[in-house]
Protein backbone atom coordinates (compact mmCIF):
# COMPACT_ATOMS: atom_id res chain seq x y z
CA UNK A 1 0.00 0.00 0.00
CA UNK A 2 3.31 2.40 0.97
CA UNK A 3 2.91 4.92 -1.88
CA UNK A 4 4.90 7.93 -1.76
CA UNK A 5 8.45 7.32 0.58
CA UNK A 6 10.39 10.28 1.18
CA UNK A 7 13.63 9.11 2.89
CA UNK A 8 16.20 11.00 4.89
CA UNK A 9 15.65 13.77 3.01
CA UNK A 10 18.12 17.23 4.42
CA UNK A 11 17.93 20.95 2.91
CA UNK A 12 19.89 23.46 3.85
CA UNK A 13 19.49 27.31 2.68
CA UNK A 14 22.98 29.17 2.75
CA UNK A 15 24.40 26.82 5.18
CA UNK A 16 21.21 26.41 7.81
CA UNK A 17 20.07 23.33 7.91
CA UNK A 18 15.80 23.41 7.86
CA UNK A 19 15.40 19.74 7.46
CA UNK A 20 17.58 16.95 7.67
CA UNK A 21 16.76 13.22 7.98
CA UNK A 22 13.02 13.30 7.23
CA UNK A 23 11.43 10.65 6.79
CA UNK A 24 7.25 10.40 5.39
CA UNK A 25 5.46 8.12 3.93
CA UNK A 26 1.89 8.06 2.62
CA UNK A 27 -0.50 5.12 1.09
CA UNK A 28 -2.16 4.70 -2.05
CA UNK A 29 -5.43 7.36 -1.44
CA UNK A 30 -4.65 8.86 1.76
CA UNK A 31 -5.39 12.30 2.22
CA UNK A 32 -2.15 13.43 4.47
CA UNK A 33 -1.90 16.90 5.82
CA UNK A 34 1.58 18.63 6.99
CA UNK A 35 0.54 20.50 10.04
CA UNK A 36 2.99 22.91 11.78
CA UNK A 37 3.64 26.24 12.77
CA UNK A 38 5.06 29.21 9.82
CA UNK A 39 8.83 28.24 8.98
CA UNK A 40 8.66 24.63 9.96
CA UNK A 41 9.38 23.15 6.56
CA UNK A 42 6.00 22.54 5.12
CA UNK A 43 6.59 24.03 1.58
CA UNK A 44 10.24 22.96 1.62
CA UNK A 45 9.28 19.92 1.65
CA UNK A 46 6.21 19.88 -0.24
CA UNK A 47 8.69 21.68 -3.40
CA UNK A 48 11.28 18.56 -2.57
CA UNK A 49 8.53 15.77 -3.51
CA UNK A 50 7.31 18.16 -6.45
CA UNK A 51 10.67 18.23 -8.10
CA UNK A 52 10.46 22.45 -7.66
CA UNK A 53 13.63 22.10 -5.57
CA UNK A 54 16.15 19.52 -4.93
CA UNK A 55 17.26 17.87 -1.86
CA UNK A 56 20.69 17.97 -0.47
CA UNK A 57 20.02 14.00 0.61
CA UNK A 58 17.32 11.77 0.82
CA UNK A 59 15.16 10.35 -1.96
CA UNK A 60 11.28 10.40 -3.10
CA UNK A 61 10.02 7.13 -4.38
CA UNK A 62 6.14 7.56 -5.81
CA UNK A 63 4.62 4.47 -6.81
CA UNK A 64 8.02 2.17 -6.26
CA UNK A 65 9.69 4.87 -8.51
CA UNK A 66 12.75 6.71 -7.32
CA UNK A 67 12.31 10.13 -8.80
CA UNK A 68 14.24 11.90 -6.73
CA UNK A 69 16.37 12.99 -9.85
CA UNK A 70 13.25 13.78 -12.12
CA UNK A 71 12.62 17.11 -13.36
CA UNK A 72 9.31 18.33 -11.89
CA UNK A 73 7.68 18.01 -15.10
CA UNK A 74 8.43 14.40 -15.70
CA UNK A 75 6.80 13.14 -11.72
CA UNK A 76 3.40 13.80 -12.93
CA UNK A 77 3.13 15.69 -9.52
CA UNK A 78 0.64 18.49 -9.52
CA UNK A 79 0.47 21.60 -6.68
CA UNK A 80 -1.86 23.85 -5.51
CA UNK A 81 -0.15 27.00 -4.66
CA UNK A 82 -1.43 29.50 -1.88
CA UNK A 83 -1.66 32.32 -4.68
CA UNK A 84 -3.59 30.01 -7.24
CA UNK A 85 -0.81 31.24 -9.76
CA UNK A 86 -3.14 31.51 -12.23
CA UNK A 87 -2.74 33.41 -15.16
CA UNK A 88 -4.88 36.66 -15.16
CA UNK A 89 -4.53 37.43 -18.83
CA UNK A 90 -6.04 33.84 -19.69
CA UNK A 91 -9.42 32.49 -19.23
CA UNK A 92 -10.57 29.91 -17.22
CA UNK A 93 -10.55 27.25 -19.57
CA UNK A 94 -7.10 28.12 -20.64
CA UNK A 95 -5.88 27.86 -17.43
CA UNK A 96 -7.16 24.72 -16.95
CA UNK A 97 -5.58 23.37 -20.57
CA UNK A 98 -2.14 24.63 -19.61
CA UNK A 99 -0.98 21.51 -18.37
CA UNK A 100 -2.23 19.69 -21.05
CA UNK A 101 -1.05 21.60 -23.73
CA UNK A 102 3.01 22.06 -21.96
CA UNK A 103 2.71 18.48 -22.43
CA UNK A 104 1.83 18.29 -26.03
CA UNK A 105 -1.38 16.77 -25.91
CA UNK A 106 -3.11 16.83 -29.36
CA UNK A 107 -6.16 19.63 -29.91
CA UNK A 108 -8.34 17.83 -29.77
CA UNK A 109 -7.89 15.73 -26.82
CA UNK A 110 -8.34 18.61 -24.72
CA UNK A 111 -11.46 19.79 -24.60
CA UNK A 112 -13.49 16.83 -23.08
CA UNK A 113 -10.86 16.51 -19.92
CA UNK A 114 -10.76 20.22 -19.71
CA UNK A 115 -14.70 20.33 -19.57
CA UNK A 116 -14.88 17.73 -17.12
CA UNK A 117 -12.13 19.02 -14.38
CA UNK A 118 -13.99 22.36 -14.44
CA UNK A 119 -17.13 20.15 -13.21
CA UNK A 120 -15.80 18.46 -10.87
CA UNK A 121 -14.65 22.16 -9.28
CA UNK A 122 -18.66 23.06 -10.33
CA UNK A 123 -16.97 25.91 -12.74
CA UNK A 124 -17.90 24.81 -15.87
CA UNK A 125 -20.77 27.62 -16.68
CA UNK A 126 -17.66 29.73 -16.25
CA UNK A 127 -15.20 28.40 -18.96
CA UNK A 128 -14.93 31.58 -21.29
CA UNK A 129 -14.50 34.18 -18.46
CA UNK A 130 -10.98 35.85 -17.83
CA UNK A 131 -9.60 35.01 -14.49
CA UNK A 132 -9.95 38.43 -13.13
CA UNK A 133 -13.80 37.97 -13.00
CA UNK A 134 -13.62 35.44 -10.18
CA UNK A 135 -13.83 35.43 -6.75
CA UNK A 136 -11.13 34.39 -4.71
CA UNK A 137 -13.13 30.81 -3.94
CA UNK A 138 -13.70 30.66 -7.88
CA UNK A 139 -9.95 31.20 -8.70
CA UNK A 140 -9.37 28.41 -5.89
CA UNK A 141 -11.44 26.14 -7.77
CA UNK A 142 -10.05 26.87 -11.12
CA UNK A 143 -6.58 25.81 -9.22
CA UNK A 144 -8.12 22.78 -8.45
CA UNK A 145 -8.85 22.07 -11.87
CA UNK A 146 -5.96 22.95 -13.59
CA UNK A 147 -4.00 20.53 -10.45
CA UNK A 148 -6.72 17.65 -11.64
CA UNK A 149 -6.80 17.51 -15.33
CA UNK A 150 -3.44 16.47 -16.24
CA UNK A 151 -4.74 13.01 -13.99
CA UNK A 152 -1.52 13.50 -11.50
CA UNK A 153 -0.67 10.56 -9.38
CA UNK A 154 0.00 12.61 -6.61
CA UNK A 155 -1.98 16.33 -5.73
CA UNK A 156 -0.16 18.28 -3.37
CA UNK A 157 -2.18 21.50 -2.05
CA UNK A 158 0.14 24.34 -0.32
CA UNK A 159 -2.10 26.03 1.83
CA UNK A 160 -4.63 26.23 -0.83
CA UNK A 161 -7.54 27.88 1.14
CA UNK A 162 -5.92 30.71 3.38
CA UNK A 163 -7.05 33.72 1.59
CA UNK A 164 -10.21 32.61 2.03
CA UNK A 165 -12.73 33.87 4.34
CA UNK A 166 -14.12 31.18 7.05
CA UNK A 167 -17.74 29.97 5.53
CA UNK A 168 -15.76 30.03 2.63
CA UNK A 169 -12.82 27.52 3.55
CA UNK A 170 -14.76 24.88 5.56
CA UNK A 171 -16.93 24.59 2.28
CA UNK A 172 -13.95 24.25 0.31
CA UNK A 173 -12.83 21.49 2.86
CA UNK A 174 -15.52 19.58 2.44
CA UNK A 175 -15.76 19.63 -1.67
CA UNK A 176 -12.30 18.93 -1.74
CA UNK A 177 -12.31 16.12 0.30
CA UNK A 178 -15.17 14.24 -1.18
CA UNK A 179 -13.39 14.88 -4.83
CA UNK A 180 -10.58 13.28 -3.55
CA UNK A 181 -12.25 10.62 -1.82
CA UNK A 182 -14.31 9.58 -4.96
CA UNK A 183 -11.72 10.04 -7.70
CA UNK A 184 -9.09 7.58 -5.15
CA UNK A 185 -6.58 10.92 -5.64
CA UNK A 186 -3.67 10.71 -3.04
CA UNK A 187 -3.17 14.12 -1.95
CA UNK A 188 -0.54 16.06 0.62
CA UNK A 189 -2.06 19.28 2.07
CA UNK A 190 -0.32 21.45 3.67
CA UNK A 191 -2.24 23.87 6.24
CA UNK A 192 -1.18 25.41 9.99
CA UNK A 193 -4.81 25.52 10.61
CA UNK A 194 -5.38 22.75 13.04
CA UNK A 195 -8.92 22.20 12.69
CA UNK A 196 -8.53 22.31 8.77
CA UNK A 197 -5.86 19.25 8.82
CA UNK A 198 -7.99 17.18 11.12
CA UNK A 199 -11.32 17.84 9.50
CA UNK A 200 -10.11 17.06 5.78
CA UNK A 201 -7.48 14.33 6.69
CA UNK A 202 -6.72 10.70 6.97
CA UNK A 203 -3.50 11.21 8.98
CA UNK A 204 -1.54 14.31 9.80
CA UNK A 205 1.88 14.72 9.93
CA UNK A 206 2.79 17.50 12.83
CA UNK A 207 5.98 19.29 11.79
CA UNK A 208 8.09 21.46 14.33
CA UNK A 209 11.44 23.12 12.96
CA UNK A 210 11.71 20.73 9.94
CA UNK A 211 10.84 17.07 11.89
CA UNK A 212 8.01 15.24 12.06
CA UNK A 213 7.01 15.35 15.39
CA UNK A 214 4.18 13.23 15.15
CA UNK A 215 2.06 11.23 12.44
CA UNK A 216 -1.00 9.72 13.12
CA UNK A 217 -4.97 10.04 12.40
CA UNK A 218 -6.64 13.07 13.85
CA UNK A 219 -8.21 11.69 16.84
CA UNK A 220 -5.19 9.52 18.08
CA UNK A 221 -3.62 13.04 17.88
CA UNK A 222 -5.55 15.05 19.94
CA UNK A 223 -5.87 12.18 22.47
CA UNK A 224 -2.73 10.92 22.80
CA UNK A 225 -0.61 13.66 21.68
CA UNK A 226 2.97 12.50 21.70
CA UNK A 227 4.76 15.57 22.88
CA UNK A 228 3.53 18.60 25.03
CA UNK A 229 3.99 20.58 21.23
CA UNK A 230 1.85 18.23 19.57
CA UNK A 231 -1.00 19.12 22.80
CA UNK A 232 -0.78 22.36 22.33
CA UNK A 233 -0.98 22.67 18.55
CA UNK A 234 -3.43 20.51 17.89
CA UNK A 235 -6.59 21.60 19.92
CA UNK A 236 -6.36 23.61 23.06
CA UNK A 237 -5.13 22.00 26.49
CA UNK A 238 -5.08 22.50 30.41
CA UNK A 239 -1.20 22.12 30.99
CA UNK A 240 0.49 22.30 34.72
CA UNK A 241 3.99 21.42 35.79
CA UNK A 242 4.87 19.49 38.49
CA UNK A 243 7.51 17.74 39.97
CA UNK A 244 7.50 13.59 40.47
CA UNK A 245 6.93 12.57 43.64
CA UNK A 246 5.98 8.32 43.41
CA UNK A 247 6.04 6.58 40.75
CA UNK A 248 4.71 2.28 41.09
CA UNK A 249 2.98 -0.06 38.62
CA UNK A 250 3.54 2.61 35.71
CA UNK A 251 1.88 5.33 37.73
CA UNK A 252 3.24 8.33 38.75
CA UNK A 253 1.95 11.19 41.38
CA UNK A 254 3.11 14.49 40.55
CA UNK A 255 2.77 17.86 43.05
CA UNK A 256 1.40 20.52 41.14
CA UNK A 257 1.11 24.32 42.48
CA UNK A 258 -2.51 23.25 42.56
CA UNK A 259 -2.65 19.80 44.27
CA UNK A 260 -1.42 16.86 43.80
CA UNK A 261 -2.55 14.61 40.51
CA UNK A 262 -2.14 11.18 38.99
CA UNK A 263 -1.29 10.29 35.55
CA UNK A 264 -0.15 6.57 33.75
CA UNK A 265 3.03 7.01 32.65
CA UNK A 266 6.97 6.29 33.43
CA UNK A 267 9.05 8.83 34.96
CA UNK A 268 11.92 8.85 37.55
CA UNK A 269 10.68 10.34 40.89
CA UNK A 270 11.71 13.83 41.48
CA UNK A 271 11.71 14.26 36.95
CA UNK A 272 10.13 17.38 36.08
CA UNK A 273 6.32 16.58 34.53
CA UNK A 274 4.19 18.38 32.25
CA UNK A 275 0.68 17.32 32.96
CA UNK A 276 -2.09 18.03 30.41
CA UNK A 277 -5.70 17.16 29.49
CA UNK A 278 -8.15 18.49 27.26
CA UNK A 279 -10.61 21.29 28.49
CA UNK A 280 -13.93 19.33 27.42
CA UNK A 281 -12.92 16.35 29.69
CA UNK A 282 -12.71 18.47 32.73
CA UNK A 283 -15.30 19.36 34.76
CA UNK A 284 -16.97 21.64 37.79
CA UNK A 285 -16.57 19.25 41.07
CA UNK A 286 -14.18 16.45 42.25
CA UNK A 287 -12.64 13.99 39.79
CA UNK A 288 -10.14 11.14 40.34
CA UNK A 289 -8.26 14.08 39.35
CA UNK A 290 -8.93 17.84 41.22
CA UNK A 291 -7.20 20.81 41.20
CA UNK A 292 -8.54 24.13 42.70
CA UNK A 293 -8.40 27.41 41.34
CA UNK A 294 -9.35 30.91 41.02
CA UNK A 295 -11.35 31.90 38.21
CA UNK A 296 -9.94 34.69 35.95
CA UNK A 297 -12.78 34.57 33.73
CA UNK A 298 -15.69 32.61 32.75
CA UNK A 299 -16.40 33.13 29.03
CA UNK A 300 -19.81 32.26 28.22
CA UNK A 301 -19.93 31.69 24.08
CA UNK A 302 -22.97 30.04 23.62
CA UNK A 303 -22.32 26.04 22.58
CA UNK A 304 -19.85 26.36 25.21
CA UNK A 305 -18.46 28.19 28.59
CA UNK A 306 -15.16 28.83 29.04
CA UNK A 307 -13.57 28.57 32.35
CA UNK A 308 -10.33 30.13 32.61
CA UNK A 309 -8.02 29.79 36.13
CA UNK A 310 -5.11 31.64 37.40
CA UNK A 311 -2.40 29.43 36.62
CA UNK A 312 1.60 30.13 37.51
CA UNK A 313 3.69 31.38 34.79
CA UNK A 314 4.08 28.62 31.88
CA UNK A 315 0.90 26.84 33.10
CA UNK A 316 -2.86 27.08 31.87
CA UNK A 317 -5.99 26.28 33.58
CA UNK A 318 -8.78 25.88 30.96
CA UNK A 319 -12.40 24.26 31.62
CA UNK A 320 -14.52 23.92 28.57
CA UNK A 321 -18.33 23.24 29.42
CA UNK A 322 -21.04 22.33 27.55
CA UNK A 323 -23.76 24.82 26.74
CA UNK A 324 -24.25 27.74 28.49
CA UNK A 325 -22.79 27.81 32.51
CA UNK A 326 -24.19 31.14 34.08
CA UNK A 327 -23.33 31.55 38.07
CA UNK A 328 -19.81 30.83 37.20
CA UNK A 329 -17.95 34.46 37.95
CA UNK A 330 -14.39 36.14 38.29
CA UNK A 331 -12.50 35.57 41.38
CA UNK A 332 -14.54 32.51 42.58
CA UNK A 333 -12.34 29.86 43.55
CA UNK A 334 -13.67 26.39 41.89
CA UNK A 335 -11.98 23.23 41.92
CA UNK A 336 -12.11 21.02 38.56
CA UNK A 337 -11.82 17.67 38.30
CA UNK A 338 -11.58 14.61 35.56
CA UNK A 339 -10.76 11.50 34.89
CA UNK A 340 -6.80 9.62 35.19
CA UNK A 341 -6.96 7.96 32.10
CA UNK A 342 -7.51 11.37 30.08
CA UNK A 343 -4.62 12.68 31.96
CA UNK A 344 -1.92 13.02 29.90
CA UNK A 345 1.50 13.32 31.10
CA UNK A 346 5.81 14.73 29.47
CA UNK A 347 8.64 14.76 31.14
CA UNK A 348 11.45 17.28 30.51
CA UNK A 349 9.45 19.95 30.95
CA UNK A 350 10.27 22.74 33.26
P1 LIG B 1 6.61 26.67 5.98
O1 LIG B 1 6.08 26.37 4.62
O2 LIG B 1 6.35 25.60 6.97
O3 LIG B 1 6.15 28.00 6.49
P2 LIG B 1 9.16 26.83 4.63
O4 LIG B 1 9.38 25.47 4.08
O5 LIG B 1 8.70 27.87 3.68
O6 LIG B 1 8.21 26.75 5.88
O7 LIG B 1 10.51 27.34 5.27
C1 LIG B 1 11.27 26.56 6.16
C2 LIG B 1 12.53 27.34 6.55
O8 LIG B 1 13.36 27.47 5.41
C3 LIG B 1 12.26 28.74 7.02
O9 LIG B 1 13.16 29.04 8.04
C4 LIG B 1 12.50 29.59 5.80
O10 LIG B 1 12.91 30.88 6.16
C5 LIG B 1 13.61 28.82 5.11
N1 LIG B 1 13.55 28.96 3.64
C6 LIG B 1 12.57 28.47 2.84
N2 LIG B 1 12.84 28.73 1.54
C7 LIG B 1 14.01 29.42 1.51
C8 LIG B 1 14.82 29.96 0.46
N3 LIG B 1 14.47 29.85 -0.82
N4 LIG B 1 15.96 30.59 0.83
C9 LIG B 1 16.33 30.69 2.14
N5 LIG B 1 15.62 30.19 3.16
C10 LIG B 1 14.47 29.56 2.87
MG1 LIG C 1 4.69 27.43 3.45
Amino acid sequence: RRYLDVWGVAKSFKGTRVMSGMNFRVDRGELVSLLGPSGCGKTTLLRIIAGLMEADEGSVVLGGRDISRFPAHRRNVSVVFQNYALFPHLTVAENVAFGLRARGTPKAEIAGPVAEALRLVRMESFAERPISALSGGQQQRVAVARALVVRPDLLLLDEPFSALDRKLRETMQVELKSLLRDRGITAIFVTHDQEEAMGVSDRIAVMNTGKIEQFADPSTLYARPASPFVMDFVGLSTRVSGRVTAAAGGMLQIESPYGSLRAAGDLPVGAQAMVGVRPELISVGQGENSLTVTLEDAMVLGSKTVLHGRAAEGDRILCELSGIRSGLARGESVTLGWEVADTLVYGGEA
